[in-house]
């Protein structure tokens, strides 16, 4: 028979998922991402491992958010939701945008001021989401959001939202089909903590429906100026180029820390030079193209991998969280020198060396 094609994970992992009926999911088949061997980047690691991408750019809307998203909305749909808020750092609304869209909901998308990448605020534009910019920042942003749909008939889909977490726990799903059993090290960002939880419900689900034998070490990986759980304190101003984890009082703080020592993984910081070697050994060694915020578990890796945190033989994952093509302002900033000739095939030979 035919392979049919993915149809998004509520109806791969229907299972898994009480609810809705998969027939009525508001779903643009996200999920189904590629798992990349990084088979330079590993070089970069002193012992023998072996290192994969769970490349999440791949979804609909270029980010993870749409794992929880189609979930959070099929079911706000069922219960006669006729409009969703979000507070967030891009790609919440982004996804929230396209996903009402779809359902044909009212999208109203509450962002702090100035910090979006443009990629980003283009998608929840185009997708006719109300976009509001408050001068504050995105913790701000999510009081406000969460206050308003306590109290008013709108229903929130940021990741204290449920539905959004369970959504998200498919990630580590897939990354158990791909591999055929659970990684040693599961590497990824952390900004709000809701995905790190969430791949750590996942995991726990796939073993108790025996699908995996073990469990990976969950490790989790903030920028170093915006890493209150590493800290142990809430950080007041968080600063990082990475801005999809500058959160500075993750609303799923105590979910990272039990996943972290349920699992005995941990949480680490990384500087935003760290963060951008990976980002660019990625783009210039294995063709990934991912977002800064990404790169940040890739960085983590590294930085364990220099202090000799693995042995040899270890299979490590990491998220890349969503695709580099949003903030392409990162990219700019380190711009090689413009080359520009007289529009003769001589000239462009001499560039190439030929000459
Ligand atoms: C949302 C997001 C994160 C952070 O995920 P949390 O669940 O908030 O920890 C990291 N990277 C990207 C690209 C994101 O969109």
């Amino acid at each position: 028979m035919m392979k049919t094609t993915w149809q998004g994970i509520i109806a791969e992992y229907a299972s898994f998922f009480g609810s809705p009926d998969p027939r009525e999911a508001v779903t643009l088949q996200e999920g189904g991402t590629p798992l990349i061997p990084l088979e330079t980047v590993v070089r970069e690691i002193p012992v023998p491992v072996s290192l994969w991408a769970k490349f999440e750019g791949a979804n609909p809307t270029g980010s993870f958010k749409d794992r929880g998203m189609t979930l959070a909305v099929s079911r706000a749909v069922k219960k006669g939701a006729r409009a969703l808020i979000c507070a967030s750092t891009g790609n919440t609304s982004a996804s929230a945008a396209a996903y009402g869209a779809r359902a044909g909901l009212r999208v109203f998308v509450v962002i702090p001021d100035g910090k979006i990448s443009r990629g980003k605020l283009a998608q929840a534009i185009v997708h006719h989401a109300t976009v509001i910019q408050v001068e504050g920042l995105f913790d701000h942003a999510l009081r406000i959001v969460r206050e308003v749909a306590e109290s008013y008939p709108v229903a929130l889909v940021n990741s204290v939202n449920p539905d959004r977490l369970e959504g998200q726990r498919s990630v580590a799903f897939e990354i158990s089909d791909q591999l055929g059993s659970a990684p040693d090290y599961h590497f990824l960002p952390v900004g709000n903590a809701g995905n790190i939880t969430a791949s750590w419900a996942g995991y726990k689900a796939y073993r108790e429906a025996g699908r995996i034998g073990t469990l990976p070490k969950m490790t989790g990986v903030q920028a170093e100026g915006a890493a209150p759980i590493v800290l142990g304190h809430v950080v007041e101003k968080p600063e990082t180029l990475a801005s999809a984890i500058r959160i500075g009082n993750p609303a799923s703080w105590q979910g990272a820390l039990t996943a972290a020592q349920e699992s005995g993984g941990s949480i680490l910081a990384v500087s935003d030079s760290e963060i951008l070697e990976a980002y660019h050994l990625l783009a210039s060694k294995e063709g990934i193209f991912c977002e800064p915020a990404s790169a940040a578990s890739l960085a983590g890796v590294l930085k364990r991998a220099r202090a000799g945190s693995f042995s040899g033989g270890e299979r490590i994952v990491c998220t890349l969280t969503g695709h580099g093509l949003k903030d392409p302002d990162t990219v700019f900033h380190s711009q090689p020198p413009e080359i520009r000739v007289p529009a003769r095939k001589e000239e462009v030979l001499a560039i190439l060396g030929f000459s």
